[in-house]
């Protein structure tokens, strides 16, 4: 899992460039800047914002609006009394849900342990009566609010246009494609899949939440499916490492290495990351291995520039040339979303440190 940026800038997209539309859109992130300072966060005052003659133009105001309609038609519907109050919470605390800081929407969920409108979908017992047209309904405006919506779901993918791999698995590019012409029939519209930390089967509520959306490989997309991840998952928005690779050598052959994955949560089980990694991957690591063996005069060099302490502004440059040049990746973290497998490689570079490879 790669770190995604979660801060106020990136939880409002829009599908205008109209300057009055970037303008309103400014003065709604400086809120949630001015919100998230306090404590306890109150974004209620975003209200302020929503009769603005722009703000169907804003994914926050757009998603409200479609939302509150669709909750008081379920609250005159003949649904279970029980969701009726339950929606009710969910009016309350709409602001929160769709543009909230991740931990804080993390925050929520616990403290709804046992909330009516979270249900486990693969969980053999009968759901609650309600739960399926309840469910149908937050489906349905996930499809016509953003997924089938190509000028929302276009600039949602612009809020990561800097963002070339999957966060999840760190191995597949995830690009949109937007031809200008057709070739035939084809689709010329193509985009990554747009995944939900929390399963939206299982928390339909959550489903137009930007803190809980994220573009993915349509791989870790299916993988990843139903599973619930409040229990002991890690978000890319978190502000976590969820795992580390460790490298160790094969018994059968001691010029090959095996990769290991450590981790606390289930990330990596969910998403079969440690398989993954050991039969794909395995032979990029040995082939770095192999050639740090066959030239160790060229790699001690290099490694002994990389490994430098002192980090003076000149020296980090240098040490990311050199990191670059040698390992064919970025040494920041902050960049491991712009190439496959940098992760694996800088944990790679970590074991090489404490390795003499003379
Ligand atoms: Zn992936």
């Amino acid at each position: 899992m790669i770190k995604v940026d979660n801060s106020y800038k990136k939880r409002i997209f829009t599908d205008s460039k109209d300057i009055k539309v970037l303008e309103l859109k400014k003065k709604v992130e400086n809120l949630i800047n001015e919100v998230e300072k306090d404590n306890p966060f109150d974004y209620t005052q975003l209200k302020n914002f929503e009769n603005d003659k722009n703000a169907d133009h804003l994914s926050v105001f757009k998603f409200k609006k479609a939302i509150m309609l669709e909750i008081s038609k379920l609250k005159s519907s003949s649904i279970p009394d029980i969701f009726k109050k339950r929606l009710k919470d969910i009016e309350k605390n709409i602001y929160l849900i769709l543009i909230g800081r991740y931990d804080k929407i993390k925050e929520f969920l616990i403290s709804q342990k046992y909330f009516i409108l979270i249900y486990p979908y693969c969980n053999n017992a009968a759901q609650p009566i309600g739960y399926d047209i309840y469910q149908k309904v937050f489906d349905n405006l996930y499809k016509t609010q953003l997924s089938n919506n190509d000028k929302f779901k276009r600039a949602f993918f612009e809020m990561f246009n800097n963002m070339n791999v999957c966060p999840y698995c760190n191995r597949n590019f995830i690009n949109p494609i937007y031809k200008s012409q057709k070739v035939g029939c084809d689709n010329n519209k193509q985009s990554p899949d747009i995944e939900h930390f929390y399963p939206k089967s299982m928390y339909p509520f959550l489903s137009l939440s930007i803190s809980n959306l994220l573009p993915s490989c349509s791989f870790c997309n299916k993988v990843k499916s139903n599973v619930d991840t409040l229990k002991n998952s890690i978000s890319p928005y978190e502000d976590k490492q969820d795992f580390e690779f460790k490298f160790l050598i094969d018994s059968s052959n001691i010029l090959k290495h095996k990769i290991k994955l450590e981790t606390k949560s289930d990330n990596s089980k969910i998403l079969h990351l440690e398989n993954l990694y050991s039969e794909i991957h395995e032979d990029y690591i040995n082939d770095i291995y192999l050639d740090v063996l066959s030239h160790p005069e060229v790699h001690t060099r290099a490694l002994q520039t990389l490994l430098e302490e002192d980090e003076s502004k000149q020296d980090k440059s240098k040490k990311e040339e050199w990191y670059k040049s040698f390992f064919r990746n970025y040494y920041n973290e902050e960049d491991f979303h712009k190439h496959p497998l940098s992760k694996l490689t800088k944990d790679l570079y970590l074991h090489f440190k404490n390795l003499d490879v003379n």
